[in-house]
């Protein structure tokens, strides 16, 4: 991603068992998204770090996106590893702990906004869990959704409603998506949406109604 010359950063997709995870290299910092269901995940994801080229100690940060098994198993090696800062949201923030041992550094309320890749905003979308966030990085004019919205294809789709805490929140969480400008939607499961996810989401919101 470009803006003038400048390189401010990208975006790498780990596919993992059944789950992706996100590396975001940004000038001045990289950061992880989730950490799949394993240490094996966690392997995968070293593996990965290592062909982009970067050191473990490298990746400054890891977001969970929610405390769901398939998002934090391999949270406890990587932890260990790159010794990164562990943000979730405060709502998820003891689930983590009891799951993995693993106490987050920052706890996240929504609305943060992280100095890198030109900022990244934390938006609490809870309905799937508590505490699920996504983040919005408007330079690559893009959302990282976690569980909050699947890919299927080609199509955006709320996940099913008995694997959500409160699908009505969710809805009302989707709603609040109208507000924001991007392009890309990068989901945990299914197939990401690179072009018109706008679009796709605004075609949900009206199927919700
Ligand atoms: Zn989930």
């Amino acid at each position: 991603m470009t803006c003038g010359n400048v390189s401010l950063g990208q975006i790498h997709i780990i596919h993992l068992t059944g789950v992706k995870a996100f590396l975001i290299e940004c000038m001045g910092g990289t950061l992880l998204v989730d950490t799949g269901s394993s240490r094996n995940d966690a392997q995968r994801i070293l593996r990965r770090i290592s062909e982009v080229g970067k050191k473990p100690s490298e990746i400054n940060i890891c977001i969970i996106t929610h405390a769901h098994a398939r998002h934090i198993g391999g949270l406890p090696l990587l932890k260990e590893i790159c010794k990164f800062r562990v943000m979730a949201h405060e709502d998820e923030s003891e689930k983590l702990r009891e799951k993995t041992g693993v106490t987050s550094d920052v706890k996240l309320k929504g609305g943060e906004i992280l100095p890198l890749c030109g900022g990244i905003r934390i938006l609490h979308i809870p309905g799937h869990t508590r505490g699920s966030v996504m983040l919005y990085i408007p330079t690559f004019r893009a959302l990282i959704a976690g569980d909050s919205l699947i890919g299927e294809r080609g199509q955006l789709k709320l996940p099913p409603a008995p694997s959500c805490y409160d699908f009505d929140l969710l809805k009302a969480s989707i709603k609040r998506l109208e507000e924001l400008d991007f392009d890309i939607v990068f989901v945990s499961h299914g197939d990401d949406v690179l072009r018109g996810a706008k679009n796709r989401v605004l075609q949900l919101i009206r199927e919700m109604i």
